[in-house]
């Protein structure tokens, strides 16, 4: 814990922590306000959402999604946005990681009284994800699973008549993927990485029926995990049991080394992924 008074309310509290976005001492009051006064910045400044619209927070159980949960019902309050705010969670049907989660998600649903909406792959496709990899082995799970679940919510969106889904998605996930696309050389997927908002009539590449977005766009993951520990928020950490996703990995110890070096890495690759300009003409692999 470093001894310094806090830089924010400049030496009333002593400092509990150090931000890990900024390497500035701040005492848990004031990093709690800034955390939450950010996001609440990213939301007004990108125009996230509209007063009367009903959203759907894509809730796994994990710290993004509960510190999303949790936050935007503050700030929903606070702010007085005039949103209705509920849970969507698809399960998966992978025993051992999600059927865990869900207890979380439920308890979660409890303790910010929203409603909830469970889907699972076994009601919607007729395979659970724990059947898939039986009868397919450990290959490319994630893509069958990520194109299920993008399905699964816009059935859960559209079940619940919500206006949007907002995602967990971080800071660093958005760094990674924006890393990702350009040593893969995917150009099209660049674009919609960086994208606040994907799926609504500004987005011709995407497949989803229902606009997200992701207000955590800009929060460090670090500091999602500060947040969700000093308020105590109930939320599950094991990793999924087929998620070993080398490349992915790989970019993501990457760039935990370069924020070691400079915090600020992570914003400027997303910053940088938000200059590119890519060319009408770049389109997105076709799903088959
Ligand atoms: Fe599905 Fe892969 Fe995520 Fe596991 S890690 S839930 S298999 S997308």
């Amino acid at each position: 814990m470093p001894s310094a008074t806090c830089v924010s309310c400049q030496g009333q509290r002593p400092a509990a922590l150090v931000r890990p976005k900024t390497s500035e001492p701040y005492c848990k009051v004031c990093f709690f306000e800034a955390f939450e006064r950010e996001i609440h910045e990213t939301i007004v400044k990108e125009q996230l959402f509209k007063p009367g619209e009903t959203i759907a927070v894509a809730a796994s159980g994990g710290k993004d999604s509960t510190v999303l949960a949790h936050v935007l019902k503050l700030l929903n309050e606070r702010h007085s946005y005039g949103l209705k705010l509920v849970l969507l969670s698809i399960d998966e049907g992978i025993t051992g990681y999600r059927d865990d989660s869900l207890e979380t998600v439920k308890r979660n649903q409890q303790q910010y009284d929203l409603p909830l909406i469970i889907l699972t792959y076994k009601e919607l496709y007729g395979w659970s994800m724990d059947e898939i990899v039986k009868a397919v082995g450990r290959k490319n799970n994630c893509t069958f699973c990520g194109v299920f679940r993008r399905q699964a919510l816009d059935r859960g969106a559209m079940k619940l008549s919500v206006n949007k889904i907002a995602t967990g998605h971080n800071a660093d996930d958005i760094a990674e993927t924006i890393l990702m696309n350009i040593l893969r050389g995917d150009i099209a997927r660049l674009k919609r990485c960086t994208s606040i908002i994907t799926g609504d009539e500004s987005d011709e590449n995407e497949g989803s029926v229902i606009p997200r977005c992701k207000p955590l766009k800009y929060a460090y993951e670090k500091e999602i995990v500060l947040y969700a520990f000093y308020k105590r928020l109930d939320y599950f950490s094991t990793e999924c049991l087929y998620s070993p996703n080398a490349y992915r990995g790989n970019i993501r110890t990457y760039i935990k080394d370069l924020e070691r070096l400079r915090p600020s890495s992570i914003i400027d690759i997303i910053h940088s992924g938000e200059q590119v300009l890519v060319k009408q003409t770049a389109k997105m692999p076709v799903q088959r």
